[in-house]
């Protein structure tokens, strides 16, 4: 059979240079076309991982040179000689994200997508390769999920990929990291760690484990993978995670870990076992079960889909929903949590006339492609995607006294798409997930999927929660920090407020959003001013809020700020602030059967 061999090394960790060599035993007749891809599973936007290609040369068995042409943006002809083609090539790596490569003096990390070229016609055989240590010192390790097939465990060494798809969905870390190990459900499972930290391991290894294991006992055992690794980047400042089949990498803040001697839970630990706890479940879902847009992926172009909202909104809902299952998050806080994202959700304007389709299918374009006015036209098929789940499920639960539930519709899918996927590769199409949701349940939803999926808005929860002993509060905002979650006994009206989104900017208020309908939209504020007065006085980012307080509601005041270098004066309406401010709270009393059931309380009858 033809055979690919790659090697990679670190060549300069100074100039952050990895070292790549493809050797392809068989090459097509004439040329051979090879390609990166232009964009990495997980991250829906056009990424051009090929610029980052510093040299590429060929030779052939004899070591003749080879002619190479560039073809388009990520693809080159090389020209066939005698015998195998050998390339050879520079990658440059310093982008600290969990989507490209990395290398400095520190650590080195790769996702297969920014490195290894794709053989044209040969992307189903078997792709060997080499990682080597390069210029790295002594202690250096190595972490991956792709199969070895020589070399010590966390050593350098040799690997074997099925396929093109799988070489490039193990990423791998190169460094002196810390290894956390833990079996979930009998399956070999690790944290890795690289970079500064003083976490307490034996926790993060306890309340993984937990996690984990809630997880493969959802879906059943076993473990759709033979081990699993979380490679996580701890830096001073950072958040992001990718999903990939057996593995995730992470990049979290060193201050969200928690310190030995510490049991408490911080909101920022809490978010990264929200982070983990999102990337694990996509082990399943997108991973194994698919859209159909996704099996195979096509790594030259978009592959948009009307199920985006399925894949990373359920993935969503599920994430934190699993951290109450697992015991590690209270039934409290877990409300406080909801409550935070229909605020969020409530308040972004966008919902007005963004479908989660629409929002799903333009992720390309739209959700990936942020600018000033985003919040004004999309919505996020991550938080709405999740409120769309937790209707779904609650619906479920009601008609069908809890009999069926979101729970048995995943299933469903996996049963029929992921368990098997290995062998058939096959994804759901556009239409086909409703109608298993349909048929999983018995019960016809496709008046409430309509409403959910196809128009603007968001789905009443209010009532689906007051049926399951969940009270409801919707009251205006206390401060303008107020994100919502927190159950006010005596609200007081709502403070006055600008509309805008602003940061600080060399100590000066800059807008960066300004909201539909707002008192800053009337007042004409455009993104990129900076506020200088309000009635004539300084206006500071510490003062902002209290000096807006200072005038009455529905007086005018002359406002001062800066496009550009020019000034510009206009009256700033003063407006109670009436953005909605959502509170969950347990009813009194026992819980509701449903309400146990959801959440995984232990019940005692
Ligand atoms: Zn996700």
């Amino acid at each position: 059979m033809a055979h690919l061999h790659y090697t990679i090394s670190p060549h300069s960790r100074d100039a952050h240079l990895f070292e790549v060599t493809l050797e392809i035993s068989q090459p097509a007749k004439g040329a051979q076309i090879v390609s990166l891809p232009r964009w990495i599973p997980g991250s829906y936007l056009m990424r051009e991982f090929a610029r980052h290609i510093i040299s590429l040369s060929a030779v052939d068995s004899r070591g003749a040179a080879l002619a190479v042409e560039k073809t388009g943006m990520s693809s080159w002809r090389v020209a066939t000689g005698k015998g195998a083609t050998r390339l050879s090539y520079r990658v440059y790596a310093f982008d600290l994200s969990v989507r490209t490569a990395y290398l400095d003096q520190t650590r080195g990390f790769f996702n297969g997508s920014s490195v290894f070229l794709a053989v044209s016609g040969q992307e189903m055989h078997p792709h060997q390769v080499t990682i080597l240590s390069g210029d790295c010192p002594n202690g250096w390790k190595v972490a991956t999920t792709l199969p070895r097939t020589h070399g010590k465990r966390w050593g350098f060494g040799e690997f074997c990929a099925d396929n093109y798809d799988a070489l490039v969905d193990h990423p791998v870390e190169l460094g002196e990291f810390d290894v956390v190990k833990f079996k979930a459900c009998g399956v070999p499972h690790a944290v890795i760690l690289s970079g500064r930290h003083q976490a307490d391991l034996k926790r993060l290894a306890r309340d993984l484990k937990a996690i984990c294991e809630t997880q493969i006992r959802f879906f059943g055992e076993p473990a759709p993978f033979s081990e699993y690794l979380f490679l996580t980047a701890v830096v001073g400042d950072g958040y992001g995670g990718l999903e990939h089949r057996d593995s995730t990498a992470l990049i979290c803040s060193r201050g969200d870990l928690p310190l030995p001697d510490d049991a408490s839970t911080s909101a920022g630990y809490r978010q990264f076992l929200g982070l983990s706890s999102h990337e694990y479940f996509h082990s399943w879902n997108v991973k194994r079960i698919k859209p159909a847009a996704f099996a195979p992926y096509q790594l030259d172009k978009e592959n948009p889909t009307r199920l985006l909202w399925a894949f990373e909104g359920l993935t969503s809902y599920y994430d934190d929903l699993m951290l109450v299952r697992s015991g590690l998050t209270d039934p409290a806080t877990y409300l406080q949590q909801l409550g935070e994202t229909i605020t969020s959700v409530w308040r972004t304007p966008g919902q007005r006339w963004q479908s989660l389709e629409d929002a799903s299918f333009d992720a390309w374009t739209k959700y990936y492609r942020q600018d000033e006015n985003s919040p004004n036209s999309l919505v996020s098929y991550y938080t709405q995607g999740s409120l769309v789940g937790l209707a779904l499920d609650l619906t479920i639960r009601t008609r069908t006294n809890n009999q069926k539930s979101l729970d048995t519709v995943m299933l469903a899918l996996w049963e029929q798409f992921g368990r098997h996927w290995d062998k058939r590769g096959e994804g759901i199409s556009e239409t086909a997930w409703e109608r298993i949701a349909c048929d999983a349940t018995g019960l016809d939803l496709r008046a409430d999927f309509q409403r959910w999926l196809r128009e603007p808005g968001v789905p009443e929860l209010a009532p689906l929660l007051a049926t399951i002993g969940v009270e409801w509060q919707n009251r205006p905002p206390q401060s303008a920090s107020d994100k919502g979650g927190s159950w006010v006994e005596q609200p007081k009206a709502g403070n006055a407020f600008l509309g805008a989104r602003h940061t600080t900017d060399n100590g000066q208020i800059r807008i960066t959003h300004v909201l539909n309908d707002s008192p800053a939209e009337q007042a004409g504020l455009a993104a990129g001013d900076i506020l200088v007065a309000l009635d004539g006085l300084r206006l500071t980012p510490a003062n902002l809020e209290s000096r807006l307080q200072s005038y009455p509601v529905g007086s005018r005041v002359t406002l001062h700020r800066f496009r550009r270098d020019e000034l510009l004066t206009s009256k700033l309406p003063i407006k109670t602030n009436i953005q909605p401010t959502i509170a969950l709270r347990l009813t009194a009393g026992k819980p509701h059967p449903i309400l146990a059931d959801w959440l995984g309380l232990a019940t005692n009858d």
